[in-house]
């Protein structure tokens, strides 16, 4: 069989004040087909798998452009359609040498350019038309998607991951791999139903009520007699909040074999059970001041151990700067020690850190750049603990490691502060131990992360804390400027279903 394969992602956070272009996805991964040998594949979002299956099947595979950016603004128009157009010549000439029976399209869901609200929409309304409508076409989401009737319209099976942090991408890419290979084998005929449910929030799937949703959800894949039909798949499609346009939201979504009535039932079942759990969906987080009570509180009855506190409001993995100050200038308010806060992105200050050099003491401008939402810069007298160039950090498994970029260990007071310079959310400890600083020696761990964090903190934190501080990601839905959205949704509308 021949299959095909490109990768676009990007999260598009519709009041970020980081701008997207092509050299954002260059920053963190924009790859173009190297002759086929996929040397530096990094298992990225499934992709990895999706070609080793395609490829231990004997298929003939052509991976087209693998470009994925930190969630931003909407991307710059131009940069978008070459982006696009780079992959759609790529499936043109794939198709002009033979029949295509596979293709998968790896990408974020909630992506959007200058110019227009569903990237994801545009992308495969154009890929169907050159393959055709009985091409089987498989799209792998992250769960933070905002699935449109445009993408409903043009794929054969969308599947989104089922955890948050998405440690599960790459057994949802083998599913879809599996069912869009039975897709092209004719042996199953996939229906989609969507059931829109209109609610903008976070859901974590760790916790309860969201961990048994979630595996109650799965049931009914693992077992058809629950609804007696056959359950290709169910996607639980969180939303991503922060994209201000009239498709964003959450949704389900049942792909049955050939029973449109049975997804459609199932689909808006789950959907009502999925709304009845939206107060509880996410973990409670507290001001400034509650957590640094909370945490103190923590601390006081554990003589070691660590308390991890999430700074989610300023995680540059849903668009937010990361260069935020406000906990950091409650910490040092409060004499705070033994503290240590990662990654804060100030290429400026990293800069001045290399030309001052390790050791050096002096003062520093750091943080509070970008804009309102990153409160004040901190003039601080810091010290150059230690700097490093060229490391890599974990994502979720040890085989995901990216780069760092630039560090600069900074120390001021009891708190030390790991700056870099390529924006992105510390989602392991190795994002403090590969800057030279054990975050396990601390007693209070900063992470500008919402919650990837939890995957690889939690095992050995001795509690975590959500806090909301102000910021691009701040979770006060009723603070956030919407213009486009579809009202009404909860929580800013009181609705039933
Ligand atoms: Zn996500």
């Amino acid at each position: 069989m021949r299959v095909f394969c490109a990768v676009l992602g990007h999260e598009t956070n519709s009041f970020s004040p980081i701008p997207t272009n092509r050299d954002s996805f260059a920053e963190t991964v924009l790859l173009r087909p190297d002759g086929g040998q996929l040397s530096h594949l990094i298992p990225l979002m499934g992709v990895k798998t999706i070609v080793d299956t395609a490829k231990s099947l004997g298929c003939e595979v052509i991976l087209s452009t693998i470009a994925f950016a930190q969630p931003s603004a909407p991307t710059v128009k131009k940069d978008y359609e070459i982006l696009r157009d780079e992959i759609l010549e790529d499936l043109k000439d794939f198709t002009g040498t033979g029949p295509v029976d596979m293709v998968f399209l790896v990408l974020h869901g909630a992506m959007m350019a200058q110019g227009y609200d569903d990237c994801e929409g545009d992308l495969l309304q154009r890929a169907r038309l050159i393959v055709g409508p009985d091409c089987a076409v498989g799209v792998l989401l992250d769960l933070h998607c905002n699935i449109t009737e445009a993408m409903l319209d043009n794929a054969t099976i969308i599947m989104a991951c089922r955890e948050y942090p998405h440690v599960d991408f790459d057994e949802r890419a083998g599913e879809l791999f599996e069912q869009i290979h039975a897709v092209a084998r004719h042996e199953i005929k996939p229906t989609t139903a969507q059931y829109r449910v209109p609610m903008l929030s976070i859901f974590h799937t760790p916790r309860q009520p969201m961990r048994s949703f979630v595996d109650r959800a799965r049931s009914f894949e693992d077992d058809s007699s629950k609804s007696q039909t056959t359950v290709l798949q169910v996607t639980l499609a969180h939303g991503f909040p922060w994209s201000d346009f009239p498709g964003a939201g959450a949704s389900v979504l049942v792909t049955t074999d050939d029973d449109p009535v049975g997804a459609t039932e199932l689909a808006e079942q789950l959907g009502r059970e999925f709304f009845a759990l939206r107060d509880q969906g996410t973990e409670p987080t507290l001001s400034i001041e509650e957590a640094l009570d909370a945490a103190g509180a923590l601390l006081a009855d554990t003589p070691t151990g660590t308390v991890v506190m999430s700074d989610g409001s300023d995680n540059s993995g849903g668009g937010a700067a990361s260069d935020s100050t406000f906990l950091i200038r409650a910490c040092l308010e409060r004499g705070l020690a033994d503290v240590a806060v990662a990654l804060l992105w100030d290429p400026v200050a990293v800069e001045m850190a290399f030309a001052a050099g390790e050791g050096a003491v002096l003062n520093m401008r750091i943080g509070g750049k970008v804009g309102p939402l990153s409160g004040d810069p901190l003039d601080l007298e810091v010290k150059i603990v230690k700097l490093t160039e060229g490391k890599r950090h974990q994502l979720w498994t040890a085989e995901q490691l990216v780069p760092l970029g630039r560090t600069a260990l900074v120390e001021t007071g009891g708190v030390q502060i790991v700056l870099n310079d390529l924006r992105q959310q510390p989602m392991h400890p190795s994002a403090f131990l590969e800057a030279g600083c054990d975050p396990w020696s601390k007693r209070l761990v900063i992470v500008k992360s919402s919650q990837h964090f939890y995957a690889n903190f939690e095992p050995q934190a001795a509690a975590i804390v959500y806090c909301d501080a102000p910021g691009s990601m701040n979770g006060n839905v009723f603070e956030r400027p919407y213009r486009r959205i579809t009202r009404p949704v909860w929580p800013l509308d009181d609705i039933e279903l």
